[in-house]
């Protein structure tokens, strides 16, 4: 077909667009940045929550860049018009925001948007895509194709049925040398189109490709005529992905692997513009073990794929951040033991050290870290947060948590700032649970519905004993080291031994140990055999309410 055969036809299809490309080449010149300085972005589309995997990689992009002194941005891929769904993007930004990623172009938060390169919105983006294709059209390299739906239904039907390789390409391309009038005749009858690709590859030809994480591999060439732009004249990922990132000036592409088959389509319409192609660097998807197989983390099946899910739970952000570090480079957290007080975001992530198969999602793994986040969090921050949290999650404790504030600064304070600070709180849906005795009414609730056990070697008498007389005996000014050596006192009077090694050497005289009585008030006062320091808890309490617990429980033995 001749060349002016094509660029009739591209203007019966898009008689209103201009197909000169140098308007826009021109538009978005080189970035004015070092030639070290990595440019990045993040492409999400919104269908739905923001999945973890997908978090990953905005990570992965926003570090690389700012750690290059380069640039990261935000594209919107809405050109799936069918799986959006209503608000998609603000859930996505706010979602960004809550990790605190460090976006420079594109929709920065949810009221402010920087437009350098853009529009950063494919959806915006029509009147570009269709320039483009247009060229690729005038000089051979794309075509329409007008089959329909279920002419492609059969098509691949006879292709299964014949054993072969299916798709559009070679003689199964049938509009692959399509006239000009066959054009213009289709139109007349009203049928749509979509305009494929013109692939000039051939699938024996393999190519070396270096992947930053995958190394060196090879691809086979793309022999496909795939589809660019479809019927509803939106570009399909394969274009809009080549187009926009060589226009916004993408220096490194990091994405799933899902994505490294259509690689070779990517690589060829690059050429085709006669553009040099990005790095890419492919990321292994995060796996889930299901029964004893390995699979990708699924956006149907498990909850955990969505971050929504660790903002439910209360995972403080940077705990997620900080676990998926670890997933990218393991020496993370060798990093974080070294430098116990840096801020993650001066940790140097280097592609060359991520995994090439995909790590497996270790829910205990995350906890752990999170329990040293919160550890090291002041009592002020454990406040704040869990005040913020709670207001979404939790409207009736937030009433408490809000009317409390200086007593829960005081519960938060307990085991903390110190060198090795209490780690029991792993998520912010858990600080209720940890402390709910501090309340009476929280507590009453709780032993309404559970059986409070005392130590089994002390009879219910013996333990009713010890609390009321306790009750009489306890004063509340001494120093921790006075209030011990007096409730070693307390113990003898009651016929305990004052340590364990007294009660061992001779335990049939005495009813149980010094131990035994801190145990049978720890219990009383919280309901359970482990928790913070007693006498910092009876200290935070205060006299009037340890007395009346203990008179409450034992009451309730
Ligand atoms: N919209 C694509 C996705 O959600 C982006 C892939 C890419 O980063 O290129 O998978």
């Amino acid at each position: 077909m001749n060349k002016s055969e094509n660029k009739k036809i591209a203007n019966t299809l898009f008689p209103h667009i201009d197909s000169s490309i140098e308007k826009y080449i021109k538009k978005y010149p080189k970035r004015d940045l070092p030639t070290t300085a990595k440019i990045t972005r993040f492409g999400p589309s919104p269908t739905g929550f923001l999945h973890i995997g997908g978090l990953f990689t905005a990570i992965v992009s926003e570090r690389l860049a700012h750690q290059s002194k380069g640039v990261f941005f935000l594209r919107i891929e809405d050109t799936d018009k069918k799986r959006e769904v209503k608000d998609g993007v603000r859930g996505i930004v706010s979602a960004l925001e809550k990790f605190e990623i460090k976006i420079d172009e594109g929709i920065k938060s949810i009221d402010k948007k920087i437009n350098k390169y853009g529009p950063y919105k494919q959806s915006d983006r029509k009147e570009i895509y269709l320039t483009f294709i247009k060229y690729l059209i005038e000089t051979g390299n794309a075509y329409p194709c007008f089959c329909s739906p279920e002419e492609l239904r059969i098509k691949r039907k006879s292709q299964e049925l014949q054993k072969i390789r299916s798709g559009y390409y070679g003689e199964w391309a049938l509009h692959r040398n399509i006239t000009l009038d066959e054009v213009k005749n289709n139109l007349t009858q009203g049928r749509g189109f979509v305009i494929r690709l013109k692939s000039n590859g051939n699938e024996i030809n393999k190519i070396p490709f270096n992947d930053l994480i995958k190394g060196n591999i090879s691809i086979r060439e793309n022999d496909l005529d795939v589809v660019l732009l479809k019927s509803d004249q939106l570009p399909t990922y394969h274009f809009a992905h080549v187009v926009d990132d060589y226009l916004m000036k993408t220096t490194h592409i990091i994405r799933g692997d899902e994505w490294l088959s259509s690689l070779p389509i990517h690589l060829q319409i690059f050429d085709l513009f006669n553009w040099q192609a990005p790095y890419y660097a492919h990321i292994s998807p995060i796996l889930k073990s299901d029964n004893g197989n390995k699979r990708k983390l699924s956006k149907r099946k498990d909850t955990e794929a969505s971050v929504e899910y660790y903002f439910k739970e209360g995972y403080p952000s940077d705990a997620i951040i900080e676990y998926l570090l670890n997933i990218a480079n393991p020496n993370f957290e060798d990093w974080r033991y070294q430098n116990p007080n840096l801020l993650n975001t001066e940790f140097e992530i280097k592609l060359e050290k991520f995994n090439k198969s995909g790590a497996l999602f270790d829910i205990n793994k995350l906890s752990n870290i999170s329990k040293d986040i919160i550890a090291k969090m002041s009592e002020n921050e454990m406040y704040d947060q869990t005040l913020k949290w709670t207001l979404e999650y939790d409207l009736n404790f937030a009433k408490k948590v809000s009317k409390n504030k200086d007593y829960l600064l005081k519960i938060f304070s307990v085991e903390r700032n110190t060198d090795k600070p209490r780690k029991d709180i792993g998520k912010w849906s858990e600080v209720k649970n940890n402390i709910f005795y501090f309340f009476n009414d929280l507590f009453e609730e709780y032993i309404s519905k559970n059986m409070i056990t005392y130590p089994e070697i002390l009879n219910e008498n013996t333990v009713k004993e010890i609390l009321t007389s306790y009750i009489k005996y306890y004063n509340s000014h001494l120093s921790k080291d006075d209030w011990f050596s007096d409730l070693k006192k307390f113990a003898e009077s009651l016929g305990f031994a004052s340590n364990i090694k007294l009660y061992k050497q001779k335990p049939n005289n005495y009813k149980g140990c010094v131990g035994d009585i801190a145990m049978v008030l720890r219990i009383a006062l919280t309901s359970k055999s482990m928790a913070p320091d007693l006498h910092e808890i009876m200290h935070v309490m205060g006299e009037e309410n340890v007395k009346e617990r203990l008179q409450f429980s034992a009451n309730n033995i």
